[in-house]
């Protein structure tokens, strides 16, 4: 039995509002009923950007906002338990798993709260010119507007949270539209802002269909930006349809690792093979492409092959289960296709390639050709390639080879290769010695290429979230 079983409101103005229909969240390891969530529509999407504009006319000082933050946080602390426990039912997420992201939601709070009260202008040398002499200038950092932030379900609290949280932090109001398949969550989170503190209207949360609320979303005018972590398919999609606006875009990747005869080779297959299947590879730089130098490639696999041998599958909710399922059945079939398109293709299944218990099992490819599925376009699923390399400039070549530019990783014990990687490799951010899939809340994260367009981490995602405003004064 799932922990949270439960019937929510949408959150619309300062209260819990119901519709009359429902939207049913399911369990994707049981498919057991975990909660219902009233199900909005294009008139209550109106309804909540009507409230964050009403709000946003009360601007609130950073002082209240930055209380509300560290009280976010607190509350996340005390209900830390429970909110692990909705990631975990909801998303299929392993609890342990589960447990970290609710721990960096209080990361990512904390570091709002501070974002907040650091938010300034600058002062503009005004005798820099002969025309500004005897002036003075400066700039304020005013809040860009209401935000639209629509979220995907693989980190269902801490993504949100990096949307909610520098928001307020930047004074903005919002309308978030969480996944469909875990807004219990998103919830969660908004009851705990309303929690501490933060009056009526400054966060309204919608679930439902989300053509429909996404058109409101993309085509009222007084939403100002929009910011959106999910797939490129829908991401740029919104960006086209939305040219007036500032529209922030945090989308996938095929991510990368270099392994050269350097480096670390027992390090480098253990954070590997963890950071290949954790939350069955659906993080958007869970990796999934490993080059190996050819002269260290069956050492390697030596280490790696065990360590994802004895991963252990299962529910979620059990605190023995290394992997659990992926979202839902079609996310598990094409997955599955992809893997038969690499087996038909000529590539190798090292381990894995097959279902246990409607489980996928994470799988390990060899020999697979640069144009299979599984070699350039994102698998979000339990699966990665290795492949063989004979120089560094091949590898940084077949890293690159992907229009996707997220994160990138090396394993080197050489500073000169770490070095080149970091200026070569084509990616918003490059890791050494560590997994390309870490990631901590102050980091600016964000992608190239077809991966985005901007930076989270509260203090990069406030200067998008804010506009300068140029005061001169006469002297
Ligand atoms: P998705 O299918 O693009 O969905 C993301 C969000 O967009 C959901 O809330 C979804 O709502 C909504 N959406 C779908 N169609 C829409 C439309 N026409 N108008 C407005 N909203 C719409 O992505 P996902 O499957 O949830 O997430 C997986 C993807 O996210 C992967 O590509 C992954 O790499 C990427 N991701 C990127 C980052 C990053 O920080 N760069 C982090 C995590 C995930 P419904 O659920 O209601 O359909």
């Amino acid at each position: 039995m799932a922990a949270t079983v439960e019937e929510r409101g949408i959150l619309l103005d300062g209260a819990w509002v119901e519709t009359g229909s429902w939207l049913e969240v399911r369990s994707p390891y049981s498919g057991e009923l975990v909660g219902r969530v009233a199900r909005a529509g294009a008139g209550e999407a109106r309804r909540a950007i009507d409230a964050a504009e009403r709000a946003m006319r009360e601007p609130l000082p950073a002082h209240k906002r930055a209380e509300i933050l560290v009280r976010v946080a607190a509350g996340l602390g005390r209900r830390h338990e429970e909110v692990a426990r909705t990631i975990a039912a909801e998303a299929g997420k392993p609890l342990a798993a589960a447990r970290i992201e609710t721990r960096r939601a209080m990361s990512t709070y904390t570091m709002a709260a501070v974002e907040a009260r650091k938010l300034a202008g600058e002062m503009v040398p005004m005798d820099a010119s002969q025309a500004g002499e005897g002036k003075l200038a400066f700039t304020l950092r005013v809040p860009v507007g209401v935000v639209a932030a629509i979220t995907p379900f693989n980190f269902p609290l801490n993504l949100v949270a990096h949307k909610l949280a520098p928001a307020l932090a930047a004074g903005c109001a919002v309308v978030l539209k969480p996944a469909s398949q875990t807004p219990l969550s998103a919830l969660l989170l908004a009851e705990l802002e309303i929690d501490a503190g933060l009056p009526p209207g400054w966060l309204n949360v919608l679930a439902g269909p989300s053509a429909e609320l996404g058109d409101v979303l993309v085509e009222d005018p007084r939403v100002r930006l929009l910011t959106f972590t999910g797939s490129g398919e829908v991401g740029w999609k919104l960006r086209e349809r939305a040219p007036r606006k500032r529209v922030t875009l945090e989308l996938g990747n095929a991510t990368p690792a270099i392994v050269d005869a350097q480096a670390d080779v027992a390090l480098a297959a253990e954070l590997l093979a963890a950071n290949a299947f954790s939350f069955a590879g659906q993080s958007c730089i869970s990796v999934q492409r490993i080059y190996v130098e050819r002269s260290i490639y069956e050492e390697f696999l030596a280490h790696l092959l065990p360590r994802v041998e004895a991963l252990r599958l299962g529910d979620p909710l059990d605190e023995e289960t290394d992997v659990g399922p992926v979202i839902d059945a079609a996310a598990r079939e094409r997955i599955m296709a992809w893997i038969d398109e690499a087996r038909a293709g000529g590539a190798e299944i090292l381990t894995g390639g097959e279902l246990e218990d409607g489980l996928l099992r994470p799988t390990v490819i060899a020999n697979a050709a640069p144009d299979l599925k599984v070699s350039c376009e994102e698998v979000f699923g339990p699966v990665c390639t290795v492949t063989p390399f004979d120089s560094l400039t091949e590898a940084i070549g077949l890293a690159n080879g992907t229009r996707y530019g997220l994160q990138a990783g090396i394993f080197t014990g050489s500073l000169a290769a770490a070095l080149r990687a970091a200026r070569e490799l084509e990616f918003g951010g490059v890791t050494v010695n560590e997994a390309p899939t870490f990631r901590a809340d102050q980091m600016p994260y964000g992608g190239v290429k077809d991966s985005g367009n901007t930076r989270e981490g509260p203090a990069y995602a406030v200067r998008e979230l804010t506009e300068e405003r140029l005061v001169v004064i006469a002297g």
